[in-house]
């Protein structure tokens, strides 16, 4: 019986010192699972450093790394989606390649998935030391907030890090959306997920390419792709304000007639119209967010372009 595949997806943005000790880390763990064939997926992500040529000379070495190389740098959402595009592995992981996704944590997995029903062996982390407090502020709000408005669900401080069954990739497949926002995606598909607990890792080298404006953004996206929640809060906010105003209306228009009083407050009135002008750039904004998203969709551009690769043809033995 041939063995089973297991293809790893690494996304590499900025790589080239990391990429070493990765493979020989990885090379440790494969010992640990001689039941399986490895193949990679190195996706180099417009790097702008030697990482295209670390790749090129890996490659070389042996037929289980592959890579795909990008024109330019589309984001790692993008590097996932080609990565699970052309994994062929029975067995699916996706995984950093600056080792804060513990590989040692893979065995484990393993075992897991094929023991029991699961159809993913997810990863979270349970602290978040050696980054900056702000950061996880934030991020815990994002999870608050995104787990509250939208019908997914995602676990707080869950990695992108997981083992999937080829059913369950085959299902994200089919989600071919532009905006993509992988955390979502999983949990969309449905499929039992375990989540197994690991302490936070700083980077082996290298740093991280997100910066805090980016991961602002990256929310913002999940929650536009995930929820309508901020579209309805315009429209509540809409009819509260149209209610208030009726009501101030007919109670000025009452009071005139019955004390006559002349109309007094330029000042009240200088506020209400640039608190509703403010609402009303709010709310034109979300709706602006989604359109936006829409008009992106529509286009169907390719979510990535490869410029360069390296596929090898599957062993089988
Ligand atoms: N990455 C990528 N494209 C990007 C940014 C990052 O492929 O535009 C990759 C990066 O090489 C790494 C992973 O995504 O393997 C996670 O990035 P990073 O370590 O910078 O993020 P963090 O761990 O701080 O969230
Ligand atoms: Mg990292």
């Amino acid at each position: 019986m041939s063995k089973k595949v297991l293809s790893i997806i690494v996304p590499c943005y900025n790589e080239q010192d990391t990429i070493h000790p990765y493979i020989s880390q990885m090379t440790d763990i494969e010992t640990l699972l001689p039941e399986l064939t490895f193949e990679y997926w190195f996706i180099n992500d417009g790097s702008k450093d030697n990482t295209l040529s670390v790749l090129k000379e890996i490659s070389k070495q042996s037929e289980q790394y592959n890579y795909l190389s990008f024109s330019r740098n589309f984001g790692k959402e993008a590097a996932l989606y080609a990565g699970l595009e052309h994994a062929r592995g029975d067995y699916i992981t996706v995984m950093d390649v600056d080792l804060q996704d513990p590989p040692e944590l893979l065995p484990k997995m393993v075992e897991l998935l094929q023991k029991n029903d699961y159809d993913c062996i997810g990863t979270r982390r349970v602290t978040r030391e050696g980054e900056p407090k702000i950061r996880s502020f934030f991020a815990k709000k994002f999870y608050k907030i995104i787990n509250k408005i939208s019908d997914i669900e995602i676990v707080d401080g869950a990695r992108d890090y997981r083992l999937m069954s080829r059913q369950m990739v085959d299902a994200i497949l089919e989600l071919k959306e532009y905006n993509r926002f992988s955390k979502g995606i999983f949990s969309w598909v449905g499929f039992d997920t375990y989540y197994l607990e690991f302490e936070n890792i700083e980077r082996v080298d290298g740093e991280t390419s997100w910066s805090f404006w980016d991961l602002l953004q990256y929310s913002i996206d999940g929650i536009i792709s995930f929820s309508e929640f901020p579209l309805k809060l315009s429209t509540i906010l809409g009819f509260i304000s149209f209610v208030a105003s009726i009501s101030a209306l007919l109670f000025i228009v009452i009071r005139a007639l019955i004390f006559g009083d002349p109309t007094s407050g330029w000042p009240s009135l200088v506020c209400i119209i640039l608190a509703l002008g403010g609402l009303q750039l709010l709310c034109l904004g979300v709706v602006g967010q989604y359109l936006g998203k829409t008009f992106l969709e529509t286009k169907q551009r390719p979510i990535y372009i490869i410029k360069d690769k390296k596929i090898s043809s599957l062993e089988e033995d």
